[in-house]
């Protein structure tokens, strides 16, 4: 690829979201780079199974994202891996800059960054990351066959999580702060039918205990006595939902309160030509099929503002500025 090349569409991100609008933009003819500085796949990639993508009964995440690569680059979609460090919006361009320095305009941009597990934030969280607390039961379960688990969390993910640790593990704690999980009926189903799970109700993790081998004991408390224990254990698991990847979103844009992008019905931001899709994106469902059609409607919507700017005659050569 050229220095300051330029593209009708740039997509920023690799989950399902960027890809499916990478699929869409191609089959639309638009001249079009995706941009993701990880695996392809983002947060999937980290599910050992996927059971409500239509289509696929059961599917672990690993291979439904490489399916949507490989659909994504049977229409000739081009993939840089390189991590993306500033998105600037220009009046004509906008302008895309990258870890090696390089910079790209476009016509318009998707962002697709989604989001990153949230931290729970108490005492050695941080400290024993790695040497047993988790953010991923698919890539660290492993370690802990015939052992004890905590996981932290009431939602799908802890959920999950728990029934795939339940399959390795001696024993999975659920510690949730409410007494009822906010995760779907299914899953909850589930849970209550594996006897390795046990659910501690009303309780909240205070710190992580560790010795030299790695995490031996968590702190807990009780959220209506007060009370305070010890619970001896391997192993941390931490899902408490996740906060939006929204480093790279251009100052100006409209955001709620917790960090996600106001769109329109297009996936559009108040900055024209600029689109925000899937998990970073505010909306009531984040699911991959969400991310999907997200993917769909922005890139559609982008070819269209493509289309009708190039049509104008507004933009046909690269600014002198960017040329510099
Ligand atoms: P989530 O739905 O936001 O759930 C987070 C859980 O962590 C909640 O139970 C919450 O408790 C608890 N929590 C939050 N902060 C806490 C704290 N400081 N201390 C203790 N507990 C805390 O997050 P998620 O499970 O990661 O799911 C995120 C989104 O992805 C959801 O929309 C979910 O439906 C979706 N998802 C879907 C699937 C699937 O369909 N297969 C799988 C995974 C995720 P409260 O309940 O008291 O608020």
């Amino acid at each position: 690829m050229p220095e300051n090349e330029l593209y009708d569409l740039i997509i920023v991100g690799g989950g399902p979201g960027g890809l499916s609008a990478g699929i869409y933009a191609m089959r639309a003819a638009l001249k079009t780079v995706l941009i993701e500085s990880a695996a392809p796949g983002g947060q999937v990639i980290l599910s050992d199974e996927v059971e409500n993508y239509p289509g696929f009964e059961h599917i672990s995440g690993a291979e439904l994202s490489q399916k949507f690569l490989q659909h994504a680059k049977a229409y000739g979609l081009e993939v840089l891996s390189q991590e993306v460090t500033a998105i600037a919006p220009g009046l004509d361009l906008h302008t895309v800059t990258l870890a090696d320095g390089r910079r790209l305009a476009a016509h318009a941009v998707i962002i697709a960054t989604g989001g990153s597990p949230r931290k729970l934030k108490v005492p050695g969280e941080d400290t024993y990351y790695g040497k047993g607390v988790s953010y991923c039961a698919v890539c660290d379960g492993f370690f802990f066959r015939n052992k004890t688990v905590v996981v932290v969390g009431g939602g799908d993910s802890a959920a999950e999580e728990s029934l795939y640790l339940a399959k390795l593990a001696k024993q999975v704690y659920i510690a949730h702060r409410r007494d009822a999980l906010r995760a779907g009926m299914l899953l909850q189903q589930r849970i209550q039918a594996e006897c390795k799970i046990e659910v501690l109700w009303n309780t909240v993790l205070t710190e992580i205990r560790a010795n030299a081998e790695g995490v031996r004991a968590v702190g807990l408390k009780d959220t209506q006595t007060g009370a305070e224990r010890e619970l001896a254990t391997d192993g941390v698991f931490i899902f408490v939902g996740f906060d939006p990847n929204n480093r790279l979103v251009p100052q100006g844009t409209r955001m709620n309160i917790d960090g996600y992008v106001e769109t329109d019905d297009k996936c559009a931001t108040n900055t024209p030509g600029i689109y925000v899709i899937g998990d970073l994106r505010a909306k009531y469902a984040r699911q991959i099929v969400v991310a999907a059609a997200d993917g769909c409607t922005a890139a559609l919507a982008a070819a269209h503002y493509v289309e009708t700017r190039k049509a104008a005659d507004q933009v046909c050569e690269l600014p002198q500025d960017f040329l510099s």
